[in-house]
């Protein structure tokens, strides 16, 4: 039997690395609830010999902080949130995505016009956010009017949405959607 194992998988802290039943936390972990988890970027090792698990830390990726101008691509949308993957922290492409979540109520200025998520962002479109916070998974804002959705595709078609006014619209099959805009909408590519 190997004495140790090194996983290939990067984990970032807070992620779930093993249960206490079957490793000691070792550095670079941290241990709650009997789960064992991650308090670095870096790769699991498990030592297999002593039964401890730690995570060997890589050098420390960009992450963003708060207040800064993010890019992300939106992966799951729910009536009042949606969830964003991190692409870019202040144009800078990131080595590890990390998970971003808007509210409804940062999606525009006057609380309680929004309602559903829907109308101002849709899977797969890009935004360009605001953080909230400094640790995952980061509160994003796109409440200013600078930003918002800056690509968009068609909900029927997939066509790639073109800026009509203050909508969008597909060339392609003329259907015409609304989004929280954000300023340069379709000069990201
Ligand atoms: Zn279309």
């Amino acid at each position: 039997m190997e004495k140790s194992e090194e996983l290939k998988n990067v984990v970032v802290p807070g992620d779930r690395i093993g249960v206490a039943e079957e490793f000691l936390p070792g550095p670079g972990t941290y241990e709650v609830n009997y789960q064992i988890r991650s308090a670095v970027v870096g790769r699991v090792v498990r030592d297999l010999l002593n039964k401890v698990a730690y995570v060997r830390s890589l050098k420390p990726p960009r992450i963003p902080q708060s207040g800064a101008i993010v890019l992300a691509v939106i992966t799951e949308i729910r009536e009042d949130f949606a969830r964003a993957k991190i692409l870019a922290v202040n144009n800078v492409a990131i080595r590890y995505y990390f998970t971003g979540v808007i509210h409804v109520t940062q999606v525009i200025e006057k609380v309680g016009e929004a309602k559903q998520m829907f109308n101002y962002v849709r899977l797969g479109d890009l935004v360009r956010a605001r953080t909230l916070n400094n640790t995952p998974p980061f509160l994003l804002s796109i409440k200013e009017s600078k930003l918002g959705v800056v690509l968009a595709s068609c909900s029927k078609c997939g066509a790639t949405l073109k800026l009509h006014g203050e909508k969008l619209k597909c060339l392609q099959c003329g259907n015409i959607e609304t989004r929280k805009i954000g300023h340069g909408y379709g000069s990201m590519t």
